[in-house]
């Protein structure tokens, strides 16, 4: 998909914009004068797939917590900001990697020049956190509630402030917790300025709910070009939302794939194995291996192989055996209860020597033996549509028998 032309900005070391690879943001739920539990969190949002970490400064004790945490961090880290300009400044002292100012509390034009000012000084970008659920009273009288055209007022009256001052190290959100507004802010947003837009549904609140509203408005954005950097708002373990936001890019082809993904047929009535359970079992045994491989696994090898011939990898259960193969093509046949171990072992042993090294080691009448499984299943269980039978059923009635 072509992407929208955004000016380039770095946060750290991460560029943001202008083309870059779009990157996943998550935020810390820990105190930040915890300097110790935040890194903690902070290495395991790294692990999962943040490129950049915020961190809230909203006291001293925070703010002194950054400037112990911020040498040590794998990732950039923005400082969040709310109300007290001086924090952002003992932030950028603490040596953070960016701001993240909200211009509905901290209004004082002359509080937001001067924190511009240090900035410019210090190099570190702003981003201009515009959220539906903080607007500018003022601004959201005047429109009569937090439409788009109120939070893109918002972010372009605080971009004039930092302009003022020639400051253009800049990126923008105008989140909203209702998605279609989210999207219809970011749209107005893209189409008035080129900085780059960093994307969010804010308080989108616990999964699965939360990450469906995520997910369809980030989604929909990035999907029409609009987008630089993400960041998934989940009422959970801030592991997830790093998770949730690299797996998106992965899925949307944005990013490349860096760990597993495990495709799983939805299960039905002819199903061999208990389908959740080895698809759970095999997520976590190759997840643990950071293998990165699409694997499939699927409840019957009438239809299993052949609908996921595209994984890398996958099993299918028939008879009381696992049916290994390798882009769909039958490689071994186990018994059922190996069919994790050896997903892993041939996983394994793909990632290592290749797909033709592992098709060429085929295991002699493996693929025989399948296709035989697969055809007795099917004498038993009928085919999927039970084909032959509504033929003659058609045939009678053109007969009138
Ligand atoms: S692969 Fe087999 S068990 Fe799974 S949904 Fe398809 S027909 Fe059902």
């Amino acid at each position: 998909m072509e992407r929208k032309q955004t000016k380039q900005i770095h946060v750290g070391k991460v560029p943001v914009g202008g083309g870059a690879p779009i990157s996943v943001q998550s935020m810390t739920t820990t105190k930040t004068a915890d300097v110790e539990g935040t890194l903690q969190q902070v290495y395991a949002l790294a692990a999962n797939g943040a490129d950049i970490v915020r961190i809230t400064c909203n006291d001293l004790d925070a703010a002194q917590g950054l400037a112990e945490i911020v040498p040590r961090s794998p990732v950039p880290i923005v400082a969040d900001i709310h109300f007290q300009y001086r924090l952002a400044l003992a932030a950028l002292e603490a040596g953070v990697d960016a701001l993240r100012l909200n211009p509905g509390n901290i209004r004082k034009e002359e509080h937001i020049k001067t924190v511009a000012r240090e900035a410019k000084d210090r190099g570190v970008p702003i981003r201009v956190g515009v959220n539906a659920g903080s607007l500018d009273r003022d601004i959201e009288e005047r429109y009569g509630g937090a439409v788009p055209e109120a939070l893109v007022e918002s972010a372009l009256k605080e971009i004039g402030y930092l302009e003022d001052v020639d400051f253009t190290d800049i990126k923008i959100s105008v989140k909203h917790s209702n998605v279609p507004l989210m999207v219809a802010s970011y749209r107005l947003l893209s189409e008035t300025v080129d900085y780059p837009l960093h994307l969010g549904v804010t308080e989108a609140g616990p999964l699965p709910g939360g990450l469906i509203k995520s997910v369809a408005g980030i989604g929909t954005l990035l999907n029409e070009g609009i987008g630089d950097t993400i960041r998934f708002s989940l009422t959970a373990d801030p592991v997830e939302e790093a998770k949730a936001g690299r797996q998106l890019l992965e899925y949307l082809g944005l990013r490349e794939r860096k760990g597993l993904d495990l495709i799983a047929c939805p299960s039905c009535g002819r199903a061999e194995v208990d389908v959740i359970e080895v698809a759970t079992k095999a997520q976590e045994a190759l997840e643990a291996e950071e293998l990165p491989i699409q694997v499939a696994v699927m409840g019957c090898v009438v239809n299993g192989p052949g609908e996921a011939s595209s994984a890398d990898i996958g099993i299918a259960a028939g008879r009381g055996k696992g049916h290994l193969f390798i882009k769909g093509q039958v490689v071994r046949v186990v018994p059922e209860e190996e069919m994790v171990d050896a997903l892993l072992d041939e996983a394994r042993k793909l990632v290592d020597e290749g797909v033709e090294a592992r098709l060429a080691a085929a295991e002699a009448g493996a693929a025989e033996a399948a296709e035989a499984d697969r055809v007795q299943l099917l004498e038993i269980k009928g085919d999927a549509n039970r084909a032959a039978e509504r033929r003659a059923r058609v045939a009678e009635v053109v007969d009138g028998s």
